[in-house]
Parts: structure tokens; sequence; C-alpha cells
């Protein structure tokens, strides 16, 4: 089975790793997602993941609580640094090879970002997982998987999130909501839907990298993504 994309970068929000209880983090999720991505890592895909960090904190979150937007920024970048290690023991657990790859240094913890590194890895079968978004305030880890597709030179952007693609509207409070199969960049920026923000997007317009946007809860979904299958919404 050849798939579609041979190089990826599979973006994941921290709301995903959550589950339905008040834990950060869903073993069984986790579990789910590191045996999803072996599975075609087997098949010779090229995977980058860049997780977000919203099940543990958002910088625009932290100014209810008296936070300022930039310190909050670095803790809700920091969040996305605790998710990454979690993938990465889910990773390891199932036997595959991992680096995680750090936009704010900590040697400690993680590699530094560097693209050819990267790349390296990915072309020695590792699994990359990018954290701490792209190191700076006033971004998003939407605009860090468009940032780190554009670098990797990756073929698409597989967005994996909690509904099934895109809706002109919220499917979760509107029960007339209608799907989108496929959307242009340009439509998605003007409809201004809220799946990913406008820098992101317009990122990916710019650097022609298609993103598909897909529920990652259903069991093989991300095969499918990978295959080319109609599934969720692509945008291109
Ligand atoms: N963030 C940032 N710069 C970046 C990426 C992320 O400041 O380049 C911060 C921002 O506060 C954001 C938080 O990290 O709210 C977590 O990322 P995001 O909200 O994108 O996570 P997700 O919604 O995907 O879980």
């Amino acid at each position: 089975m050849t798939p579609k994309y041979k190089r990826i970068v599979l973006k994941i929000s921290g709301e995903a790793l959550k589950g339905n209880g008040e834990d950060p983090h869903s073993p069984e999720i986790l579990k789910d997602l590191a045996r999803q991505l072996k599975e075609i890592h087997e098949i010779g895909v090229q995977i980058c993941l860049v997780v977000g960090g919203g099940n543990i904190f958002r910088g625009l979150k932290g100014i209810d609580k008296g936070v300022d937007r930039t310190t909050g920024d670095y803790m809700g970048m920091l969040a996305t640094v605790i998710n990454g290690l979690a993938i990465m023991n889910a990773l390891e657990a199932e036997g595959v090879q991992v680096r995680v790859q750090t936009a704010i240094p900590m040697e400690k913890v993680a590699e530094p970002f560097i693209v050819r590194k990267a790349i390296r890895h990915l072309e020695k079968g590792r699994i990359v997982i990018f954290v701490a978004g792209t190191g700076n305030p006033y971004f998003s880890t939407d605009t860090t998987a468009s940032l780190r597709a554009s670098e990797v030179q990756a073929d698409c952007i597989l967005k994996a999130t909690k509904v099934d693609g895109i809706y002109d509207k919220d499917p979760m409070k509107f029960a007339d909501a209608v799907k989108f199969d496929s959307i242009s960049y340009i439509d998605a920026l003007e409809k201004r839907l809220a799946v990913m923000d406008s820098t992101a997007f317009s990122m990916c317009m710019d650097n022609k990298i298609p993103i598909v946007v897909f529920d990652m809860n259903k069991p093989g979904n991300i095969l499918r993504a990978v295959k080319g299958e109609k599934i969720g919404t692509t945008v291109s």
C-alpha cells in the first residue's frame, strides 16, 4: 500500500489528549494515538508531530486569571513540552524511536529545534515531536504546524480534532451545521472558519501545503488520512 502523503506533520491539540476526565492526559488516548502512529510509521510514512497545550494552559485564558499575555503564552508553550513528553513516552512503549525537538532550549529535556537534524531523524525512521510552539508568544501551535511543515517540506498537515471536519458553524452548537468535504484556503480565511487561525491558514496557502482536518478518535482515521481516503475536510 503506497501512502498518498510520505512526509506528514500531524497537529494534535492538547484537548485531544484529554479524554472525558479531568486529567490532562488520558492513558487510553495516548496509547491509541501511539498505536495509530506506529501503523503508519510501519508503512514508511515520515511523521512529525506538533502538539498543542490547551489541555493544560492557554495564554489567552491566563488573562482572566491576571496572567499577562506574554507570560501566559510562555506557560502555554511549556505546556506543549509536557504533552510532547507524554506522547514520546507512549510511542516508546510501542517500540517506536522518537526524538523531541524544542523551540525553547532546555537541553536536559529535549534537543533544540534544528531543521536539518529533524529531517535526518525522519530519514532514519524516527518520529520527531516538535514542542514549545514557535518559541514566540502571540503565536499558536497551528501556526507552528504550518511553519514546521514548510521547513521540513512536508506533503501535508493532518489536523486531528474531536470533530470530523470543517463545518460552516459549530456542529456542537448548531444541528443544521453543514460540513465541507473540501474548501480553498481563501474561502476558509474569508469565512473565518474557526478550525485554524488565519496566520496558520495563510502560511499553508503561501507554501501550498494541503491541510486535512479529521476526527482522531475514530479508529484507523490517521491511516485513512495518509492513504488519501476522503475523510474529514481538505483545505487546499
Ligand atoms: N503558544 C505560543 N506560541 C506558539 C505556540 C503556542 O505562545 O508558537 C502558546 C499560546 O499561549 C497557546 C498555548 O501555547 O495558547 C498552547 O498552544 P495552542 O493553544 O495552540 O494549543 P492547542 O489549542 O492546540 O491545544
